[in-house]
Formats: structure tokens, C-alpha cells, sequence
């Protein structure tokens, strides 16, 4: 069923370390619908969109960033890049005055992919907490 399949999306794995669809992306070897890109960041829709505005901001290059929980000093910068495009794509999806950056980290903060990505999520009322 459609709930199923939903499920099966939304549901959390481990951290193997391994690749990830995400390269993919970035190589543009399978298509995104891309909002913004620079030297070192990538923002796409979301596949499976829980917002009118669903965006997810990356790194182009992962250097370990499997998950935030993996974040090292040197990471500090490419951690503010993310931040701050996270808010170039709120001005450009026109969410700037209202709207959620989320970042799941492992399989308890229901994270699925292991290449780390902030969610840009707006165009709707968002809820507090979040599920
Ligand atoms: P997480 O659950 O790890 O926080 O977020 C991973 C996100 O990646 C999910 O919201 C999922 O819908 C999205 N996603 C997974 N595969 C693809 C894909 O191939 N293309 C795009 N655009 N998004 C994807």
C-alpha cells in the first residue's frame, strides 16, 4: 500500500560508513530537482516532500560526515556553509519568514541517509514538538 511504502521511506537505518544515493546526486548520475549549488554546497527537493517546501542542503564533499554526531573542528566551516545556505533556500522558496531546518542524526532521530543533510521545510504551519 501507499502507507507502507511511506513507511518504508521514512524509516531509520544504521550508519554504515558507505555510500549513499546522495553521491549520486552530487554527480548528477540520477536527477534532482537542484535550488541551489555553489563550490561546496548542494540544496535538491526531497524526494518525498513533507512540506509545500522540502529541501535537503549538502555537502559536496562528505569527509566523514556520515551524520552531525560525526562533526569534528575542522568541519566547522562547511557546518556554517550549510547553515547559511539552508537560509539562502528559505529566501529563494520564499518560506524566509516561517520555516523548520532539521537535521535527524542516527537511527533514533529517525536518520536514513548517512551523508549528512539539513531539511529546509516550510510553506505550512509547522508543529511543536516535532514527532
Ligand atoms: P533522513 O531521513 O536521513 O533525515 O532524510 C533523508 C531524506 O532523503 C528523506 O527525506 C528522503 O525522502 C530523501 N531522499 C531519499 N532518497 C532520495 C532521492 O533519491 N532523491 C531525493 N531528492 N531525495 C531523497
Amino acid at each position: 500500500t501507499n502507507e507502507e511504502a511511506a513507511a518504508r521511506t521514512a524509516a531509520a537505518t544504521a550508519d554504515t560508513g558507505g555510500p549513499t544515493i546522495f553521491d549520486k546526486i552530487i554527480a548528477k548520475e540520477i536527477p534532482s530537482s537542484i535550488v541551489y549549488e555553489d563550490e561546496k554546497v548542494l540544496a535538491f527537493r526531497d524526494i518525498n516532500p513533507q512540506a509545500p517546501v522540502h529541501v535537503l542542503v549538502i555537502p559536496k564533499l562528505r569527509d566523514g560526515l556520515t551524520g552531525l554526531d560525526k562533526a569534528e573542528p575542522r568541519h566547522a566551516e562547511i557546518l556554517g556553509q550549510l547553515l547559511y545556505a539552508a537560509k539562502v533556500v528559505a529566501e529563494k522558496e520564499g518560506v524566509a519568514d516561517g520555516f523548520r531546518v532539521v537535521i535527524n542524526n542516527g537511527a533514533e532521530g529517525c536518520q536514513s541517509v548517512y551523508h549528512l543533510h539539513v531539511h529546509v521545510l516550510g510553506g505550512r504551519q509547522m508543529k511543536w514538538p516535532p514527532g
